[in-house]
């Protein structure tokens, strides 16, 4: 492994490798340099109540602008930063940038909603977790309840026999984060394969619908969004489906009593700046919803 002979020893020269590794090493270079040069951004996706239209929060989403006046999509950096462990860098970025941000709303005279943050399984497993979520709350003077942990199920994938004792480790530690005011949500929901015991175990405030759920309402989708709503409500949860893009799928989702969406019929991720303007009720870039039909008796 040319890594293990310590920085600047490879021991292969670039030319050997093939075009589509040598573009690999040099994105992954690219992305050290972008983490320690904070150059990247974040944008912020407005969430909607789903019955009114009210603001509930927002998903900070991360932008690598490739300085071409486009950005490096994350399905693309979150992957190979979490292939390399630079996500632990990285996702501590995102954190404090996201407790700043907070801060400065609200400093403004702003009323902010809870803000989501995508965490991965390895910032997750880090024994210093939950310490580093609640110095940076603490140092930028905000209550738990403005920030909400997303996690994928992977990240949750602790149950088997072999992991007993990490699974009794995660849920200490989320219910620490619970404790201090912060939500916690399961992303993707549907896509991995987490077990229905987990679900009722774990301290979950929510779980996000898939966006190929919702993508997918006029086949298999909409049986498996009725589904997930159904579950998540017995078991005490919000739902929130993410990725809504028509007004069908708006429509589909209220009558089956979703609590809240997010999706590019409403908004894209935006700016801080535009973000602000949201929450200040100024710019106002998403339509609320048509009312509900109301029951026919
Ligand atoms: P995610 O957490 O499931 O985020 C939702 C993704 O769906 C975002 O993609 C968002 O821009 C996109 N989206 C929302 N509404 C619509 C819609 O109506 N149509 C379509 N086509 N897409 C919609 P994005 O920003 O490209 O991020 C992709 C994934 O990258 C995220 O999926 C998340 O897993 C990861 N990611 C983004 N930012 C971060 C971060 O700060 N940390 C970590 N660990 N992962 C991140
Ligand atoms: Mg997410
Ligand atoms: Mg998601
Ligand atoms: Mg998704």
């Amino acid at each position: 492994h040319a890594r293990s002979r310590g920085p600047g020893q490879c021991q292969f020269h670039e030319q050997d490798l093939a075009p589509r590794q040598r573009e690999r090493l040099r994105l992954e270079a690219r992305l050290r340099r972008a983490i320690a040069d904070g150059s990247f951004e974040l944008h912020y996706q407005p969430q909607v109540d789903l019955q009114t239209g009210a603001l509930t929060g927002a998903e900070a989403l991360l932008r690598w602008p490739d300085g071409a006046g486009g950005s490096v999509p994350p399905s693309l950096f979150i992957p190979m930063a979490e292939a390399n462990g630079l996500i632990v860098a990285l996702g501590d970025w995102v954190l404090q940038r996201v407790c700043r941000q907070i801060r400065r709303w609200l400093d403004r005279g702003l009323e902010v909603p809870r803000i989501a943050i995508n965490v991965t399984p390895q910032e997750l497993q880090q024994p210093d977790f939950v310490a580093r979520v609640l110095r940076s709350l603490a140092d930028a003077g905000l209550a738990g309840r403005h920030l909400c942990i997303e996690l994928t199920e992977a990240a949750l994938m602790t149950d088997t026999a072999a992991a007993r004792a990490a699974t009794a480790t995660l849920s200490t530690r989320l219910l620490m984060l619970r404790e201090a005011g912060v939500q916690l949500a399961i992303d993707d929901f549907g896509t991995g394969c987490s077990s229905l015991a987990m679900l009722r175990r774990l301290p979950m405030d929510g779980l996000k619908i898939d966006r190929s759920f919702v993508a997918d309402v006029d086949g298999d989708g909409a049986a498996i969004c009725a589904a997930i709503i159904g579950l998540a409500h017995t078991l005490g949860l919000r739902v929130i489906a993410e990725g809504i893009e028509t007004d069908a799928q708006l429509a589909f989702l209220r009558e089956q009593g979703c609590d809240e969406f997010q999706g590019h019929v409403l908004s894209p991720a935006l700016g801080a700046t535009i973000m602000g303007e949201v929450l200040a009720g100024a710019a106002i870039q998403y339509r609320v919803p048509p009312a509900p039909a109301l029951p026919t008796a």
